[in-house]
């Protein structure tokens, strides 16, 4: 069967910090007065807050028990700002993306709180970029759970054997998306995880504007 649909991962995968977040989260930290933290740490509290509005409960956690002079809705915003000023679309992507667009269903599957998310998609200018852009946290669930996956098939209208989704996390986006029946495109990049045996395809991030679009035609 031919691909009918394509959806993407958003960070790592289409756009990029042109600094660390641990750099940025650092320089949030200090700015609004708040205790350094550790990227680990935040990435773990991130996963266990896929499903919420902002990320004021990740800070939240993070913040307990901490000294801390500081709400955590103040640091979700300043980390917020950091991150959005520093992201930037992979070179090409966006007229790869309108060039898809015009021949396959295509769609965007984050996670992350809604307001972190979205504004990411505001401040790229991507807001009408695809047919269909679902944020976890407007969701039951996050990748790699099958029903963010079906929530993303059911709005693109899409059989998850005719959809393929490309993205860079291995667990996230390879075995989630190939665990409900989709084709995972992995996205390489140097330091980045190792090639999944779950993806379909593999592609390097610094080609893929040039060549997702052939590799969509023989999956
Ligand atoms: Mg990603």
């Amino acid at each position: 069967m031919t691909v009918a649909a394509v959806a993407f991962d958003l960070d790592y995968t289409l756009a990029v910090p042109t600094r660390s977040r641990s750099t940025l989260l650092s320089e949030a930290t200090a700015a609004v007065g708040a205790p350094p933290l550790s990227r680990e740490d935040y990435l773990d509290a991130h996963a266990d807050n896929l499903t919420r509005r902002t990320r004021a409960p990740i800070f939240e956690r993070l913040l307990d028990g901490r000294e801390a002079d500081v709400e955590a809705a103040t640091l979700a915003a300043a980390y917020r700002e950091r991150v959005n000023d520093a992201l930037e679309p992979v070179p090409g992507v966006e007229s790869m993306l309108a060039d898809l667009r015009e021949r396959y269903r295509l769609g965007l599957l984050t996670n992350g709180p809604v307001v972190a998310q979205r504004s990411k998609l505001r401040e790229l200018g991507w807001e009408d970029a695809f047919d269909v852009a679902l944020v976890t946290g407007d969701l039951r669930s996050g990748k790699p759970d099958a029903a963010a996956f079906e929530a993303l098939l059911d709005a693109l209208g899409a059989k998850p054997e005719e959809t393929a989704f490309v993205g860079d996390d291995a667990d996230a986006d390879v075995a989630g998306a190939s665990d409900a029946g989709l084709r995972a495109i992995q996205v390489r990049f140097p330091d980045g995880p190792d090639p999944d045996p779950k993806a379909a395809a593999q592609v390097d991030r610094e080609r893929m504007a040039a060549e997702l679009p052939a590799i969509l035609e023989t999956l």
